[in-house]
């Protein structure tokens, strides 16, 4: 038995058995991710699907993702390979790359406009290991590195890291305590801390889908752009935030897409504290 200290849940694991998140396994005693080089996608995306639309715009990114995740979004767009039964597959399924093999294969794509590797698609951070050998690799081939995440993870996971991830795009889902306990069964607390210490290591923007009768009042958005605002990334630049627009998913079937017009209306509340508002599905 061991606990694993990557995120709040903080779990005990007996022998042989994995964590919450399904990626983690405790293994003679130790905590060890299992899902290390296991990969159940790969793309080579545009970098404004991150979202990242400050950070070498106009550029491809070759995107990575594994399986298992620390928050259970009832809506999940990738459940499938994050915490459904069937994500859980890829435990044999999944293909096992080297972080060699990975660069290799961003530095092929280099000539039709890779810059680097971007770490998505599941919750990367429950198996950082494999970020931070990657990660290092690539920068001294000369690549960048992105990092997508909810940000539900421990400050040493963030410090772990520093120095090797050049920019993310990190969730903020909503911004009250309820929402992120009882609908997406996380700690808003941490994602906040995380948030913090993550805009002193590189360049950072949020992204906050819009579910309705969830997060969707004016006043949330007010609150939630009010702490955006208060944050700067490291050039001393404003954090750039994107609002997306919701669609029924997975487990969230009870209610209609967000309407455009809430989304419009939540960015323009989002601009009176902020300069970079960016629209997303809409
Ligand atoms: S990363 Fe996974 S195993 Fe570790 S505490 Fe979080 S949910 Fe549990």
């Amino acid at each position: 038995m061991a606990q694993c200290g990557v995120c709040f849940h903080r779990c005990d694991i007996p022998e042989g058995k994995r964590g919450f998140c399904g990626a983690r396994i405790c293994t003679d005693g130790r905590i060890v991710p299992e899902n290390y080089g296991r990969i159940t996608s790969l793309a080579l995306d545009p970098i404004e699907k991150k979202p990242l639309r400050r950070f070498h715009p106009g550029s491809m990114i070759l995107s990575a993702g594994s399986y298992g995740c620390n928050l259970r979004c009832p809506f999940c767009q990738n459940h499938e390979i994050s915490w459904s039964e069937q994500a859980m597959h890829f435990r044999e399924g999944a293909e096992t790359v080297t972080p060699e093999e990975l660069v290799r294969y961003a530095l092929r794509c280099r000539p039709v406009g890779n810059i680097g590797l971007a770490f998505t698609y599941n919750e990367p951070l429950i198996g950082w290991e494999f970020i931070r050998d990657a990660a290092r690799l690539a920068h001294e081939n000369g690549l960048v590195n992105v990092l997508v995440t909810n940000g539900t993870a421990e400050l040493p996971v963030l410090e772990a890291l520093s120095g090797y991830i050049d920019a993310m795009n990190i969730d903020l889902k909503g911004f009250t305590d309820r929402y992120y306990k009882e609908v997406l069964g996380g700690d808003r607390q941490q994602v906040l801390a995380f948030i913090e210490s993550a805009v002193n290591s590189c360049h950072v923007e949020l992204t906050t889908l819009i579910v309705p009768d969830e997060n969707d009042s004016e006043d949330e958005m007010r609150a939630l752009s009010r702490w955006v605002g208060s944050l700067k990334n490291p050039d001393g630049d404003a954090v750039p935030l994107h609002i997306s627009r919701f669609f029924p998913r997975f487990h969230m079937q009870d209610r209609d897409a967000t309407a455009v017009r809430t989304v419009y209306r939540l960015t323009e509340i989002a601009r009176e504290h902020l300069p970079y508002v960016y629209t997303g599905n809409c």
